[in-house]
């Protein structure tokens, strides 16, 4: 089977765990510091703050922004459950908005309609890899003392007007999940230019403390250790390399794809980089297969194609609790309802991007 995601794990990952253990150092040490110094760098922040996954980074982030009870946060309802979940556990409600079918990202012009006295924050996914609108966000977000927190988990390295994501908003949300575009099998970063959030996020992650002992608010343990942040810094270094092959490959599924009626190839907007963490098509009504049997067919090739994701956040029992139901959102249902995505990780080779494109191409021919 062609995974659709496989981590790229090379002796200097392996030797730089070895070190930690050898070292016998094992917690948050100097290597999360390490980390930290050299992910700001890479982002162009003034701080970033490892924690232990993607969901910490997020709940730590609106932690920060002052999110809490009574407050409202837009957000968008064709993503991964949790950019919705740590708004609920901070007490908020999740406010959410349609998608831009282009790219399937926020829809700033939505967003401007679900604004509300309670309104605190927008965070934005940048889907698959594709940064959202930032500068109409930005522009919406300033207008309304909002505070902008980009959920970046799929996005490492991506830029818009010249500038990376994670530097785009008032916070940043990285994931190191096994599947992401770097990895340390489970790890998260925030990233910010404001030294109160940096503060922030540095006392949610240790039980809320400023110094030994010293209790500010509520906080969690939520420390990456010094055996993930080894793996990490090595992968950060390699991050460009990572998505100059997946910029490649899409190039390649798109010149091979794109005139296949039905077939709708991503859509890369000018103005910002994509790092397709994910290469995603749409399977419309024009095809004579439907979605679900695509991938089904593409899985029997031995093609890991994959649905991201295939229940949009507003029809989740405990989300759509806050009022929604379906229909609220078409947009982002019909994405659900056609989106596929084909393996596209820097550990294919030529042939297997070749076997790819064949198998998609054969799955609807013999039909
Ligand atoms: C992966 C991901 C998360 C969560 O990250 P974890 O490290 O798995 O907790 C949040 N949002 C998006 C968009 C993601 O892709």
């Amino acid at each position: 089977m062609i995974a659709i995601a496989q981590p790229v794990i090379d002796a200097e990952e392996i030797n730089a765990v070895n070190e930690v253990l050898s070292s016998g150092m094992l917690a948050q040490g100097p290597r999360v510091a390490e980390l930290e110094k050299d992910w700001a760098a890479y982002c162009g922040t003034k701080h970033a703050l490892a924690v232990n996954s993607g969901t910490a980074s997020l709940h730590a982030a609106l932690f920060a922004a002052g999110v809490g009870e009574g407050d409202e946060v837009i957000t968008t309802p064709f993503s991964f459950i949790a950019t919705v979940n740590p708004i609920i556990m901070l007490g908020a409600t999740p406010v959410l908005v349609d998608i831009d079918p282009e790219t399937f990202n926020i829809d700033p012009e939505q967003i401007k309609q679900a604004i509300t006295k309670k309104t605190k924050a927008i965070v934005p996914v940048h889907l698959y890899g594709q940064p959202a609108d930032m500068r109409e966000i930005q522009e919406i977000a300033q207008a309304h003392k909002l505070v902008v927190i980009e959920d970046a988990c799929q996005a490492i390295g991506a830029e818009y007007d010249g500038k990376k994501a994670g530097n785009l908003g008032d916070l940043a949300c990285f994931s190191l999940y096994a599947t992401k575009n770097i990895m340390c099998g489970e790890g998260g970063i925030v990233t910010t230019n404001n030294d109160a959030y940096a503060t922030a996020v540095r006392q949610f992650r240790q039980h809320g403390m400023s110094g030994p002992y010293q209790y500010e608010h509520l906080g969690y343990n939520f420390r990456l250790t010094d055996l993930q942040a080894a793996i990490a810094v090595e992968q950060l270094k390699k991050v460009d390399t990572f998505s100059k092959k997946r910029q490649a490959i899409a190039k390649t599924f798109n010149a091979a794809l794109k005139s296949i009626p039905g077939l709708v190839t991503p859509n890369a907007q000018s103005g910002r980089s994509h790092v397709y963490h994910q290469y995603t098509m749409r399977a419309t009504k024009d095809l004579p297969v439907n979605r679900d049997e695509l991938v089904e067919k593409l899985r029997s090739k031995d093609v890991g194609a994959a649905v991201y994701y295939p229940l949009p956040l507003h029809l989740v029992e405990h989300i759509a609790h806050f009022g929604y139901k379906k229909g609220d959102f078409p947009h982002a249902e019909q994405a659900a309802a056609e989106v596929l995505s084909l393996p596209v990780h820097p550990k294919l080779s030529d042939k297997d991007v070749a076997t790819v494109i064949a198998a998609v191409k054969d799955c609807i021919s013999a039909t």
